[in-house]
């Protein structure tokens, strides 16, 4: 390493311990302490990530949190503010109704807020875009980020610089297709485009003071809903620094990824980051080499997602689509397997142009590209045979005669076709459709868990899905 690269921001520590606290402690520690990123009075604003509370979720870990909370009260720090944005469509109470998150962080002397809509906000301007961000961020003394990380769909890995997204204000949240019909939204994959670029406009507005990935316990294979295969390893580690690229590049080649062939950290290497290779950090604590680990990615084609009846035809998709269509399929995995017993067959179309399914019963047509595209395919109808009745007694003495004669066709509209639209299309919708479609017969599993998911919806997608 050259002189002119040994910048503190640029530490970064790689820690290991027998329990996440002793390996938060350990992380901070070798960057000089806790007093080292808290002056004594200060507000600490803690972003964790919340996630869906649906089937098993999993937001972060109580034992690292519990630690690094105990160390700003030690550093002298005035109060400490654990906070996020939650999911979309997601309804603020639920984090304290179901998941009791407020009562269990104020037990540990922080306060805990979900911002909603109403929240008090700062517009900042980030390359031409207005971005909406809680004045409660803006004005802490320091922000630190806390990541739980496991594999992700699109970005291989859950890293830092995606936790940053949930702390702008929803509607900003999503990868907006605007203006962008007439254009070639999908073939440039503009969704992933976009969403990247709001991801690193939002870091550039409120940088934190310490980052920490915390890989402690790591969901591979499927994550990081924690769906049916998803496998939960104890790591033993963290990443803890300032420079949150670096931070997160370190953790890329714990996991043995390549950090230039992530589509995140490198296009973050060309905003103002300070990093652009590795030998731009500098590493302290346990050594890379020895501490790396094969981590087991999620899919990357939606047709490897095995669920039971089910073929899964794909034709040309983005990221958009690809990211709702694995939520959705690994939910009908995980949380509907009875269900889908029942149903015997259905094909699940997603994409531009999609081939033919080899049934035309039960048709999933995902996306308005899918939709589109296959206006009129084979599958969209149906040819009867009139010739029906050789087996009743009173026809056998014709049945010769009815076999000379040509059968007579007729098409018809196929009935079983469920289209799921938008772009993409939004999940808690894909759902409802789905059961309305199928009937709360079939479907007991995913009606049970319909029900349950409306506890926490916000209300406008109550509505939405009422209709
Ligand atoms: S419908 Fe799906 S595949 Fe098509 S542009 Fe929209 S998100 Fe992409």
């Amino acid at each position: 390493m050259n002189e002119k690269t040994k910048n503190k921001n640029n530490l970064v520590a790689i820690a290991k311990g027998d329990n996440p606290q002793e390996t938060i402690k350990n992380g901070i520690e070798k960057l000089g302490g806790i007093s080292n990123f808290i002056n004594k009075g200060e507000t600490i604003f803690i972003k964790a990530y919340l996630r869906v509370p649906e089937l098993f979720p999993v937001n972060f870990n109580f034992d690292t949190l519990t630690e690094l909370i105990s160390l700003c009260k030690t550093a002298g720090a005035k109060k400490v503010i654990v906070g996020s944005y939650a999911d979309e469509d997601i309804s603020v109470s639920s984090f304290d109704e179901l998941l009791g998150f407020k009562h269990l962080i104020e037990s540990l002397g922080a306060e805990f807020h979900v911002f909603q809509e109403d929240v008090e906000y700062v517009i900042k301007e980030v390359e031409g875009n207005y971005i909406k961000i809680p004045k409660i961020i803006m004005n802490c003394d320091k922000l630190f980020f806390l990541n739980q990380v496991n594999v992700h769909p699109i970005f291989q890995i859950n890293l830092s610089l995606l936790n940053s997204y949930s702390m702008v204000i929803q509607d900003l949240q999503n990868a907006e297709k605007g203006g962008q019909e007439e254009k070639d939204y999908f073939s440039s994959d503009q969704f992933k485009h976009d969403l990247i670029t709001n991801l690193l406009n939002v870091y550039e507005i409120r940088k934190p003071d310490l980052v920490i990935n915390d890989l402690f316990y790591l969901l591979e294979k499927v994550g990081p809903f924690i769906f049916k295969d998803s496998n939960l390893r104890k790591v033993n580690l963290m990443v803890v620094g300032k420079n949150i690229l670096a931070v997160d590049i370190v953790t890329l080649g714990l996991l043995n990824l390549d950090f230039l062939k992530n589509s995140l950290t490198s296009e973050a290497r060309f905003r103002k980051f300070g990093i652009s290779t590795m030998e731009d950090i500098q590493l302290i604590g346990e050594n890379i080499e020895e501490n790396k680990i094969n981590v087991e990615l999620t899919v990357s084609n939606l047709e490897d997602i095995p669920v039971i009846n089910t073929d899964i035809i794909t034709g040309q998709y983005c990221t958009g689509c690809f990211m709702e269509a694995y939520r959705f399929l690994n939910f009908l995995r995980t949380a509907m397997v009875k269900d889908l017993k029942y149903i015997i067959t259905q094909s699940f179309l997603i994409g531009k142009n999609p081939p033919e399914p080899e049934s035309n019963e039960n048709v999933i047509v995902f996306g308005d590209c899918a939709i589109n595209s296959s206006k009129n395919r084979e599958f969209r109808r149906i040819i009867i045979k009139e010739k029906k009745l050789l087996n009743k007694p009173q026809f056998i003495s014709k049945k010769k005669e009815i076999l000379d004669k040509k059968p007579k066709l007729k098409e018809k509209d196929n009935k079983s076709i469920l289209e799921l639209p938008g772009c993409p299309p939004n999940f808690y919708d894909c759902l409802s459709s789905f059961i309305k479609y199928y009937g709360k017969k079939t479907c007991p599993s995913g009606n049970f868990y319909l029900d349950m998911f409306k506890t926490y919806l916000q209300e406008k997608k109550l509505e939405e899905i009422s209709k």
